[in-house]
């Protein structure tokens, strides 16, 4: 059996979406079997945070890990990269409290994945993958995200919004199918969006201090304010780059379908957490 990790190290730096401070991560290779995981190097001691669904301590309009004093926040567009690219194992270094948002996409991160290239790590108590054998779902009213039996890990996503440049959205995305890393081309690009009616309100509640037109889509009535985007449907590929990242907090992707609408990184990780309990 075999495990993954980075040839070499690779660094990115930028401004967090939520916090609006400016940090810098720096990925290095780590041993078999030490999974994905953070390490606040600007803390005293610093402090170790694991990339697994244990330790989610918030999920609102991005994923955080750690407790209340020592966290990193807006984890799951670099953890769908690492994970997607089938890095297991990897130490992620950063300076402060939050992942840089870059273009608002997971391409800066996957194009330096590519760059430096995986090695190969001989593993012998390799976890063999969940396999969903019933479907389990968690939702909230309309909302909901299930894992399905499936022959592959699958990712599915639909969105439905009644600004008409967003409007019904579906797409799919098989990991299992990523030989020619699909996922690199079609789904890492898709970058985070907004909706101009609420970003007056997120201002206020203290959230988004670092997005911007470089780094979110914003869609208003009238359309999108920073065209031209990559994709006709980047808005749900968007939701499948958060679910994948989202779901890598398992460890190893099970192997199912998973099959989500309108979801959050809130019922993301209920989902996540439900597996957990029955396996
Ligand atoms: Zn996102």
């Amino acid at each position: 059996m075999h495990q993954h990790t980075l040839a070499a190290e690779i660094t990115q730096t930028g401004v967090g979406l939520h916090s609006g401070v400016s940090t810098s991560v720096r990925i290095l290779p780590a041993e078999p079997g030490s999974n994905r995981y953070f390490v606040r190097v600007d803390l005293s001691n610093s402090p170790v945070i694991p990339a697994g669904i244990a330790v989610v301590n918030q999920t609102v309009l991005s994923t955080q890990l750690g407790t209340d004093e020592v966290y990193v926040r807006t984890v799951e567009h670099l953890l769908a990269a690492l994970a997607a690219m089938g890095v297991d194992n990897a130490r992620i270094e950063i300076d402060g409290p939050e992942v840089p948002l870059l273009d608002g996409s997971a391409q800066a991160w996957t194009d330096s994945i590519a760059a430096v290239g995986l090695v190969s790590q001989p593993a012998d108590d390799e976890q063999k993958p969940i396999v969903i054998q019933e479907p389990i779902c968690v939702n909230q009213a309309d909302a909901f995200v299930c894992a399905l039996p499936s022959s592959e890990t699958r990712f599915s996503y639909g969105i439905d919004f009644e600004l008409p440049a967003i409007g019904n959205q579906w797409h799919s995305w098989s990991l299992s199918r990523n030989l020619e890393n699909t996922f690199v081309t079609e789904v890492a690009p898709a970058r985070t969006f907004g909706l101009l009616h609420q970003i007056e309100y997120l201002q206020k509640s203290g959230l988004i201090k670092g997005g911007s037109l470089d780094n979110a889509l914003v869609c208003g009535p009238d359309g999108w304010l920073n065209p031209p985007l990559r994709f006709a449907n980047e808005p749900v590929r968007h939701k499948i780059l958060d679910l994948v990242g989202d779901l890598s907090l398992l460890g190893k992707f099970p192997v199912a379908h998973f099959l989500a609408y309108k979801a959050s990184h809130n019922l993301h990780i209920q989902l996540a957490q439900k597996i957990l309990e029955l396996f």
